[in-house]
């Protein structure tokens, strides 16, 4: 067959090289039927029966979980368990049963459909994704139902023939990602999913290369086609001709040796040739990632997106976490950094918390009650979280930023109520960081646009340069169909991040960048060049990052950065900055 490539979103890095297997998705046109009075208490039992199984099947998978095994997937599979428990799916298919005489499984597709739709409504896209969570759930029902058999590979060797097989699938769910720990695959493609999708996150958090959003990759690809995932690029390309194939494989054994060699600067200071020490800081989403910055050797954790916290929190009584219970993970994180700072960015979600559909109103979320928005105006909810990050500052350091701000009255309120939970914890008694220091993220262009508002309010600036770019370029960044206009190299983008950068610097005032640029070592260069001395990403980044440092000589950067910000040409940029890249 002749060799042909497919384009998706990136969401695990680097290169994978494998057979594939393909999943069969579990038929939804199933048959239908309707059922006489008397056979109705038998179906209801056959659905009740099909529940109790999943809710087995889940619990084995959720028990069987290995200690070390990253947090999210007992997560997923949480969330699995209360979509299952959910009276919206098993009772009201029951319902279905019962009233409209409809066998089991065409009672379970009608109302799947039913909450699809629902899922269909939701602006915010983390939330609109978790649909994939109910299909998923169906599904299982459905093969039990069905009598389908379990569909990942039975390879009944030693385990190793796994890392040759790439796993592709329309989708997978978390619960079934979890084998891909167990047997160690080389990859997956999926015809679902965005950067936000679970899959994409387990991915993240196990390292494997994948790329989904394939959209028709399922159907296009065979059992047994040689495919070559490269997970920087979301391309899969199926059945490489034999020099292409040797080409990612030299490719991806090069990767293999620079991961190797690069641990071996774990524990050198990020210092460039000149002498100047730069800050490599974590992203974070939850507690548990701190052993992972850690290990990476982070100075500490520049960007925690407290919203993961809330995330899976779907489910009949969208209960968000308490005072005490987001304390205890700001402190779990705060201790898992051994004194070094931990950065706790304040809830950063659309307007669609708690997620309920009808209260659905945005028309355009990114530019909605998103962040800080929201935050001031369900203001109980800021002060809880306030509260909780404030008492969490009595055990290491602790810093607060602010998400979205655009508005100096938005940064006075904010403050306001930072005082304001300040107060009730001196009045309770309870201790916390008196001089905690206060930041803002830069990431909206009126907001380093406006700079001197922030500087005289605030102690230190974070760059989030996904959400800069996004707004500066008027682009949706989960919009596939504009993904292409996405560039941090726009002359515009370089323009606000640079002036942030040099103004903060001039105002003495630290100012980092935390977005998805920290982390490209495409870029480390330019941002030297510019003056950045923190930069934050996921510490998987961290290393490489920290090999270009080592490796650069500002002097040097800071005169070819002021001839890239000269230029208007994009395409003379592009050539510059990578052209700092091999020459530096
Ligand atoms: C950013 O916008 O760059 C950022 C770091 O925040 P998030 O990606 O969470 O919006
Ligand atoms: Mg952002």
């Amino acid at each position: 067959m002749a060799s042909f490539t497919l384009h998706g979103i990136p969401v695990s890095r680097g290169i994978a090289i494998g057979r594939s297997h393909l999943l069969a998705p579990a038929a939804m046109d199933v048959k239908h039927y309707l059922i006489g009075e008397t056979e109705v208490e038998a179906e209801v039992q056959r659905l009740q029966n099909a529940v109790a199984k999943v809710r087995t099947e889940l619990q084995t998978i959720r028990s069987d979980l290995p200690k070390e095994s990253p947090p999210e997937l007992g997560a997923f599979v949480d969330v699995h368990l209360l979509i299952l428990s959910d009276p919206m799916l098993a009772e009201m298919s029951l319902d279905i049963i019962r009233n409209r005489h409809y066998n089991a499984e065409w009672a379970l597709v009608t109302q799947i459909d039913e909450l699809s739709a629902q899922f269909d409504e939701i602006e915010d896209t983390y939330l609109r994704e978790r649909k994939m969570d109910v299909l998923q759930v169906g599904e299982r029902l459905l093969k039990v139902l069905t009598g389908t058999a379990t569909r990942l590979p039975e390879v009944d060797s030693d385990g190793a023939s796994f890392a040759n097989i790439v796993v592709v699938a329309y989708d997978i769910s978390p619960a079934d990602m979890l084998q891909f720990r167990d047997r160690a695959f080389a990859g997956f493609v999926t015809d679902l999913g965005g950067q936000n999708s679970h899959t994409a996150i387990v991915a993240r958090s196990l390292d494997i290369p994948a790329a989904v959003g394939m959209n028709h990759a399922s159907k296009l690809i065979k059992q047994d086609d040689w495919i070559i995932i490269d997970g920087d690029a979301g391309v899969v390309i199926v059945d490489p001709a034999p020099m292409i194939l040797k080409q990612y494989r030299e490719l991806q054994a090069h990767q293999l040796r620079a991961r190797r060699k690069l641990g071996k600067i774990k524990k050198t200071r990020a210092v460039t040739l000149d002498g100047t020490e730069i800050s490599l800081l974590a992203n974070i989403e939850l507690p548990s990632d701190c052993a992972s910055a850690m290990e990476s050797g982070a100075n500490g954790v520049g960007l925690f997106r407290s919203e993961f916290l809330f995330m899976g929190r779907i489910g009949p009584q969208h209960e968000l976490p308490t005072e005490d219970e987001q304390f205890e993970s700001y402190r779990q994180a705060v201790v898992a950094m051994k004194g070094r700072p931990v950065t706790i960015r304040t809830l950063d979600v659309g307007a669609d918390k708690p997620l309920s559909a009808e209260e659905q109103t945005a028309l355009n979320p990114a530019l909605g009650l998103r962040a800080i928005r929201y935050c001031l105006a369900e203001p109980q909810l800021f002060l809880t979280q306030l509260r909780a990050i404030l008492r969490a500052s009595a055990f290491g350091t602790v810093k607060l930023l602010i998400p979205m701000l655009a508005h100096a009255f938005e940064i006075d309120q904010t403050l306001a109520i930072i005082e304001q939970a300040k107060q009730q914890l001196r009045d309770e008694g309870i201790g916390f960081d008196e001089s905690i220091k206060i930041g803002a993220m830069i990431e909206i262009p009126a907001a380093a646009l406006a700079l001197p508002m922030f500087i005289k309010r605030m102690d230190f600036l974070s760059i989030g340069t996904n959400d800069l770019i996004q707004y500066t370029l008027a682009i949706d960044r989960v919009d596939h169909e504009v993904a292409h206009l996405y560039n941090p190299l726009h002359p515009a983008v370089l323009f606000l991040l640079s002036t942030v950068i040099a103004m903060g610097r001039k105002a003495g005032i630290p100012v980092s960048v935390c977005g998805e640029m920290a982390g490209d070592v495409k870029f480390t260069r330019l941002l030297l060049g510019m003056g950045l001395l923190e930069f934050s990403m996921h510490p998987a980044q961290l290393l490489a990052v920290k090999q270009e440092i080592l490796n650069s000589d500002l002097d040097d950067l800071t005169l070819q950065t002021k001839k890239i910000l000269r230029s208007t040409e994009p395409s003379a940029i592009a050539a510059a900055v990578s052209q700092m890249r091999a020459t530096a």
